[in-house]
């Protein structure tokens, strides 16, 4: 919301009142005197007018979890259990996960109470890589490394996926590198190439990776750096 509206809303002031008094340098955002009318802010800034709080900062949280098999992304399900259980119980309620799994994949899950952030992180437009280890059921043909970069054709969305890179690490091991989030994507690509997964793990989003310190079942929160990745 703008910083004019939130002032005239929670102050009781009119918008010409409010652009006067943000005009006027009596206005801070997260302690800094903003100047700027129109900036927009987020629930997670604080907004005071002199030593007037009109709005406090809510925590915003940004949490990485090692997803083990057999867990649901979701935050509740009658019938099998959910990542939610699995992070801090003061948390649960609040965040939203960025970037599902399959109850049957594992590896890094995101879970964030800001949206605007987890919408840039999972946007196909920005384009941010996913990285997959995988294996399969057969071996992985030479052809499937083109096919992937080429976009492989879905016949539901109709549309082709963005080039993928594919890095086989072994006759029924390899890398997968996607740049969207498209329902069961990874699978739905070996199965057009006429292979199966059996088994899935994610590495990496971006710039933050799952770290091998990090078991299964574990959550931590991410760092500044790794919030600040995200473009
Ligand atoms: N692609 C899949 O098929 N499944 C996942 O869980 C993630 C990507």
């Amino acid at each position: 919301m703008k910083l004019s509206r939130i002032l005239s809303n929670q102050n009781g002031i009119s918008r010409k009142q409010a652009n006067l008094t943000i005009a006027s340098g009596q206005v801070r955002v997260d302690g800094q005197i903003c100047t700027e009318a129109a900036r927009d802010i987020s629930r997670f800034q604080s907004v005071m007018v002199g030593i007037k709080v009109i709005q406090q900062a809510e925590p915003a949280h940004y949490l990485m979890l090692h997803k083990p098999a057999g867990y649901l992304s979701a935050t509740e399900d009658p019938v099998h259990p959910t990542v939610m259980e699995l992070v801090p119980p003061e948390l649960r309620g609040h965040l939203h996960i960025a970037g599902r799994l399959d109850r049957a994949t594992t590896g890094l899950l995101i879970l964030t109470n800001d949206g605007n952030w987890s919408r840039r992180l999972t946007e196909p437009d920005i384009k941010i890589p996913k990285v997959y280890r995988v294996t399969t059921l057969t071996p992985i043909g030479a052809d499937a490394i083109n096919q992937f970069a080429e976009g492989i054709w879905f016949a539901c969305e109709k549309l082709t996926t963005s080039p993928a890179t594919l890095e086989p690490l072994a006759p029924l091991e390899a890398r997968v590198t996607i740049f969207e989030g498209r329902y069961h994507q990874v699978k739905r690509m070996f199965h057009a190439v006429g292979n199966q997964v059996t088994s899935l793990h994610r590495e990496r989003i971006g710039t933050i990776a799952l770290p091998e310190s990090l078991p299964p079942g574990a959550s931590r929160s991410l760092t500044p750096e790794e919030i600040g990745s995200v473009p």
